[in-house]
């Protein structure tokens, strides 16, 4: 505990920020007035503060959170040397927070996840929960094309053995010592609710809807969502290689089968000249080999990218109150 027993936890809202000039003096604005609303209830600690990530953005983002840290006393900024994506960003913010806090809530700077949902979080970490998760009740704000996707992802990952929460991103509360949990997790390849799971201890839900960006747009494009959809597979399951070895054990007998069917037929005399056979052949084996190819390559990546063990971030400045 960072405050004595008696008192009141000492709350970090950590915020990754890339390029979000757009939305952040409003999401400044918001988020301070309502960690003072839960301070003044008796919720939280006086000393809680908002932590800003500076994800290497490209735009004013920065400058926006010198301002902020400058005239606000609850403030926090941390500035990473560059652009290390949202799973890296919430990680340095939860690092960073770590040590100085009792809980962490993260959240995106778009405030798209409704922040009145905090008071649940924090009642539930003090009914003694570790890791509090936000799940969306409705997402009838996102896109059809967003919905669907991202829901049918969730059951996908479910199918292959991922222990994931349904309709939960990344707006959750972690206490302390699942915070230090979470630093022992060494992985480069970051799918945090995939990990946050893995650590056990005491959960809570908290349900909440989904609004739609203020201002500003998706720093989450198509080829970014695919890449880490496919992140999240392939750090979690191993299913896929079991699918590939099963289409190979199916493949070989299936040509056994196909050999005794052409031996009967020399035999007999009825040899035809397959050469359509032989052709089409080649190219689905040709097609299945690369593909199996391709998965185990990913993944053969992956183990190249954890075994060099890089750091996940620097830290260009951290402004601390
Ligand atoms: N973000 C980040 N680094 C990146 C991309 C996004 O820190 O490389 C942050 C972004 O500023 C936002 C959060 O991650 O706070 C979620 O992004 P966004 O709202 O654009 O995603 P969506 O809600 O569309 O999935
Ligand atoms: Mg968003």
């Amino acid at each position: 505990m960072i405050c004595k027993e008696s008192e009141k936890p000492v709350l970090y809202l950590v915020v990754p920020c890339y390029n979000e000039e757009s939305v952040l003096p409003e999401t400044a604005k918001r988020l301070k007035e309502k960690l003072q609303q839960m301070a003044d209830s008796g919720l939280v600690h006086e000393n809680s503060r908002i932590l800003f990530v500076d994800d290497g953005s490209r735009d004013k983002t920065w400058s926006i959170i010198e301002k902020c840290y400058r005239e606000n006393e609850q403030i926090e900024g941390l500035k990473l040397s560059h652009n290390r994506g949202h799973q890296n960003a919430l990680f340095a913010g939860l690092m960073t927070a770590k040590d100085v806090c009792d809980c962490a809530v993260s959240l995106d700077a778009d405030l798209q996840d409704d922040i009145n949902a905090l008071d649940g979080f924090l009642k539930e970490y003090l009914n003694g929960c570790d890791v509090v998760y936000g799940v969306r009740s409705k997402r009838e704000k996102d896109t059809f094309f967003k919905r669907t996707t991202a829901e049918g992802y969730y059951k996908f990952l479910k199918l292959l053995g991922v222990d994931i929460v349904y309709n939960h991103a990344d707006y959750r509360l972690m206490s302390h010592r699942a915070l230090e949990a979470l630093a022992e997790y060494r992985e480069v390849n970051l799918f945090l609710r995939g990990i946050v799971p893995l650590i056990g201890f005491k959960t809570g839900t908290v349900y909440y809807e989904r609004h739609e960006r203020f201002a500003g747009e998706s720093k989450y494009p198509l080829k970014k969502m695919i890449s880490f959809a496919f992140d999240g597979i392939t750090s979690f399951s191993i299913k896929p290689l079991k699918i590939i070895g099963n289409i190979g054990i199916i493949i070989s007998m299936f040509s056994v089968v196909a050999l005794i069917y052409a031996l009967i037929s020399k035999l007999t005399g009825n040899a035809v000249a397959g050469w359509t056979a032989i052709i089409a052949s080649i190219w689905l084996l040709g097609g299945i080999q690369l593909l199996s190819l391709g998965i185990i390559g990913t993944y053969v990546g992956k183990i190249y990218s954890e075994v060099k063990d890089r750091p996940k971030y620097h830290i260009d400045a951290y402004l601390k109150k």
